[in-house]
């Protein structure tokens, strides 16, 4: 498999740590407003690896984060440092507690993920759970001398971690420099612009809601810092992937690295995926444009969910995308017109006993489709390939069974159809009597057809092939 790596900027061989299985680490949503249709286009991005990955027959050990704290209001591009914490500022704005607003988003993000058929992962992990996790790598990374304080918090000192290990800070960034004070005033305290925070003192100010005691003060850490700590929790020292939106290369993802570096000397993740933001009606998505759409905008405009999964896929995950109400619409039409094509081929089931010549195209097919997502998850070739093949002259349980295979990348739940599907097993069992009767062993595939019928079916033989039908 191929994959694009953002550090070093270009297509790589795909070779895991350890053989057989692959550790995926996603930054998941912070949870003070419902996650938006940008959000799920990154989410979706990593789904498609995974099932990819898969497919492709490695276990995946699969972890998302959910950031219930830490997350101020400075933007990602630089100062996510500085500002109000988002989760208790909607809170305040909300009425109610900082730990109600995450409960609730979470639970919405939830109930989002699951109507896009995302693949879940083995853990959703929580800030708020790990807070004894962050404070300790706190602490390793303050005993390694990379760490300052300044009156409002910790602070990790970039230069002296370059000086002192040789490594540089921010490989990953593609910008030249961090854009301070983009949406609040900058920190003057800080040494160097691109110093970040790992553990912020509460204001003496005010009361926070979501505050711990720590060694350095009553406070809480800072936005990067719970992704070093539960990723290498849960997936070691080192690990395969590390899935986010493409503003995150800039500065959570460098600062994860050093933070992580820094103690353990070793190459934090191998492979860093970003994936190009959405943008809607040509725009960028933003509140003050009314924009910001969501899985809920589009059941109530009754569009299925699973149409959104097809139009994102049907671009790249590195190229840009629009969204418009125009384009799900044309979605939803391919996803109802392909359904329905699934369900008309199921009921299809005859079989007949195919050419060298047509074995060999299905064949062929089938390793275009697999070419296409092993090479850098290109799914709108995947895409194109699945519509050649419904167009082809090959046996229509034949695409039906391709179909179902694909799916298990598209995720698009066409094994789900209303229906009756005829179980593998039975179609294993009524070509081995086909090709007994062929060699003229009629006894012992009259014994295979009775094992048939003991499970439910009957086989019929018809014009060279056969049907099989539920009793
Ligand atoms: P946030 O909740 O802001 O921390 O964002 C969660 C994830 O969604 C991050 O990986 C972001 O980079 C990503 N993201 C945010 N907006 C968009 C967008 N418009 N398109 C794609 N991904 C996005
Ligand atoms: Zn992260």
């Amino acid at each position: 498999m191929k994959i694009y790596n953002s550090l070093g900027s270009k297509i790589e061989e795909f070779e895991p740590l350890e053989e057989g299985i692959v550790k995926v680490y996603t930054c998941g949503p912070t949870v003070y407003n419902y996650a938006s249709i940008g959000n799920f286009r990154t989410y979706l991005a990593a789904d498609i690896l995974i099932r990819t990955l898969k497919y492709s027959s490695y276990d995946v050990k699969y972890v998302m984060n959910l950031t219930d704290v830490g997350h101020l209001t400075g933007d990602n591009l630089g100062d996510a440092d500085t500002g109000e914490d988002r989760i208790e500022k909607e809170a305040k704005k909300e009425g109610k507690s900082a730990w109600d607003i995450s409960k609730f988003y979470i639970d919405a993000f939830i109930k989002d993920y699951e109507r896009l058929n995302l693949t879940k992962p083995e853990l959703f992990a929580k800030a708020t759970d790990h807070i004894k996790e962050q404070i300790e790598l706190v602490r390793r990374i303050e005993q390694k001398g990379f760490t300052y304080k300044t009156s409002d918090g910790i602070y990790f000192d970039t230069k002296r971690y370059e000086q002192e290990t040789g490594r540089k800070y921010g490989e990953l960034s593609t910008l030249d420099k961090i854009k301070e004070g983009a949406r609040v005033e900058v920190n003057n305290e800080k040494q160097n612009p691109e110093d970040f925070a790992l553990w912020k003192f509460s204001p003496s100010s005010e009361k926070r809601q979501m505050e711990w005691d720590s060694p350095w003060g009553v406070g809480f850490p800072g936005w990067h810092i719970e992704c070093s700590a539960m990723s290498m929790k849960y997936l070691g020292e080192s690990f395969d992937f590390h899935v986010g939106g493409e503003d995150l290369r800039q500065t959570h993802h460098p600062n994860e690295i050093a933070q992580a570096e820094s103690v353990t000397g070793k190459t934090f993740v191998k492979y860093w995926m970003h994936v190009t933001f959405l943008k809607v009606d040509g725009k960028k998505m933003s509140k003050s444009l009314g924009n910001v759409y969501r899985i809920d905008d589009i059941v109530d405009k009754g569009y299925d969910p699973l149409a959104l999964r097809y139009l994102f896929m049907t671009s790249h995950y590195r190229d840009s995308i629009n969204f418009t109400w125009d384009a799900l619409e044309a979605a939803d039409t391919t996803l109802k017109k392909l359904r329905k094509l699934t369900m008309q081929y199921r009921n299809e089931t005859r079989r007949v006993t195919l050419s060298e010549e047509k074995r060999q195209k299905i064949e062929n097919y089938s390793q275009e489709f697999g070419s296409h997502v092993e090479n850098d998850l290109d799914t709108p070739k995947a895409i194109a390939t699945m519509w050649k093949i419904l167009k082809s002259n090959i046996p229509s349980i034949d695409k039906y069974d391709l179909l179902l295979d694909f799916d298990e990348i598209f995720g698009l739940n066409l094994r789900g159809l209303e229906g009756v599907e005829i179980p593998k097993e039975i179609i294993e069992l009524a070509e081995k009597r086909m090709q007994l009767r062929n060699e003229g062993e009629y006894e012992e595939s009259d014994k295979v057809r009775e094992e048939i019928q003991k499970r439910g079916f009957n086989v019929k033989d018809r014009n060279g092939g056969y049907d099989i039908e539920k009793v």
